[in-house]
């Protein structure tokens, strides 16, 4: 029996077919038999989420082979590329091209469909989400309907399926808004909790990109900004290799590891840890094209719930997830990432009608997560927060709607492309109802 498990190792699944369709008639096929069975169907993308949204439960469908760019429109500064293409194939075709997405989140590994169907984001600019630089998509319905969608063509399923979680359809192509390939350079810098919070509003609105690290049970913060140079590109100073295989392969992920192993064994000393680790990186200032700069390699495996809240409530609910942190006892050693997003206009997109503060409590794979995330879940919801889709959470249907003013809109067209349910399985059911 074939097995599908998660990045994070947290969801198992076991369906009974796998197939991985050639083309969009082999998946209009699977949709035809699904339904004639009754069955349910499922595309992957490379199982980065940390909950069970991709699990599959009669079929799995593979993106294979059908990777890469497949159509560039330099005038209107966009391209087209297979669902199932891996982020960081995309970012070096587009590379190649001389061109670049506006922004992306923290790792590359994830598949464009995958990624934008989970609503994944980065921090600042005018555009945090990947789903929000998206022009336009294909997919195929519940019905075996081939569909494109985006502002001109069917708006009402553009509004929705850039952030479809799986259910409205298999995606076969996404079309990006690009713009031409940029320098970006990245201060990294250790900071105090007061001074970075204090100056994290300021920081936020003069620089494109900001992302702050907190160490708990400390006072510790690193602080990375992101900005755009008007220089070109030969004039980018990229980290010495010595440099980059310091920081990001030994401090970040090697001794990193070792650190979370010895603090798994002797939760004790996880606030000394934290203090060791929160300095162990230092000042760093460098240059690059912007995927190299945004995205980094993740060894240290580990499981993750990330809420958005209103960007104007966000501190307030960092402090107080602290102050519950604190008096809880409990021991963790990740650091909490906190990123920023302007408000898009997605139906089911965390950043949906408001601009949004992101707070995201990470533990080690083998440390217990389940009585952290469910304290800093009681905050952030008090704080009016919207899980992410992809990482852990507790929600369901009855309370996430009144969290998204537009729930009732993506059940609507839900309803429409998918009457039988063929791309359902236990999450969907549990977020979006049967
Ligand atoms: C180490 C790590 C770092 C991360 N960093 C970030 C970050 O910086 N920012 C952030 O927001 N998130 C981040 N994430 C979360 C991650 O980006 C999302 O969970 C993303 O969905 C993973 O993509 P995937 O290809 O693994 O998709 P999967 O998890 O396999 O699938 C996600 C959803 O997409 C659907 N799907 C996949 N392909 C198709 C298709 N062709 N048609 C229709 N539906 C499809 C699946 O059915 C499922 O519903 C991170 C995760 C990890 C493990």
């Amino acid at each position: 029996m074939t097995e599908w498990t998660n990045w994070s190792g947290l969801e198992t699944a076991h369906p009974r077919r796998v197939v991985e369709p050639a083309d969009t008639a082999a998946i209009i096929a699977e949709v035809e038999r699904a339904r004639a069975e009754r069955t349910t169907l499922k595309m992957v993308g490379t199982g980065h989420s940390f909950t069970a949204i991709s699990a599959p439960e009669h079929t799995m469908l593979t993106p294979g082979g059908r990777r890469g760019i497949v159509a560039v429109d330099r005038e209107a500064m966009t391209v087209t590329a297979h669902a199932g293409t891996p982020l960081s194939v995309l970012n070096s075709e587009l590379e190649r091209l001389g061109l670049s997405l506006h922004n992306m989140g923290d790792i590359d590994q994830q598949t464009l469909a995958g990624a934008t169907s989970t609503g994944t984001h980065g921090s600042g600019g005018h555009a945090a989400g990947l789903a929000a630089q998206l022009a336009g998509l294909e997919l195929v319905t519940g019905t075996g309907e081939v569909l494109r969608a985006s502002a001109d063509e069917n708006p009402d399923v553009f509004a929705v399926a850039r952030v479809g979680l799986g259910a409205l359809g298999v995606l076969t192509t996404l079309t990006f808004q690009v713009e031409p390939l940029f320098v970006l350079e990245a201060h990294e810098q250790p900071m105090s909790w007061d001074a970075a919070l204090e100056g994290f509003d300021q920081m936020s609105a003069e620089s494109h990109h900001v992302d702050m690290y907190w160490f708990p049970h400390t006072d510790r913060v690193l602080l990375k900004r992101n900005d755009r140079l008007d220089v070109d590109l030969d004039e980018a100073e990229p980290l010495p290799r010595w440099r980059a295989a310091l920081d990001d392969d030994l401090l970040s992920n090697r001794l990193f590891g070792a650190l979370c192993a010895v603090g798994n064994a002797v939760p004790a000393a996880v606030p000394l840890i934290n203090r060791v680790s929160s300095r162990a990186l230092g000042a760093r200032t460098y240059s690059d094209v912007p995927h190299r700069v945004f995205t980094t390699e993740r060894r240290v495996v580990f499981r993750e719930m990330e809420y958005a809240v209103p960007r104007a409530a966000g501190l307030s609910a960092l402090r107080e997830a602290r102050a519950v942190l604190d008096a809880s006892g409990l021991g963790v050693g990740f650091p909490v990432e906190v990123r920023t997003a302007p408000a898009d206009d997605i139906a089911l997109s965390t950043a949906s009608g408001r601009d949004s503060l992101y707070v995201a409590f990470h533990v080690h794979r083998d440390a217990e997560h389940r009585e952290y995330f469910a304290l800093m879940e009681q905050v952030m919801r008090a704080h009016d927060g919207r899980p992410h889709w992809g990482k852990v959470h507790t929600r369901t249907a009855a309370d996430l709607a009144p969290a998204y003013p537009r729930f009732e809109e993506f059940l609507a067209v839900r309803d429409r492309l998918d009457p039988d349910r063929v791309f359902a399985n236990p999450y969907l059911r549990r977020v979006l109802g049967e």
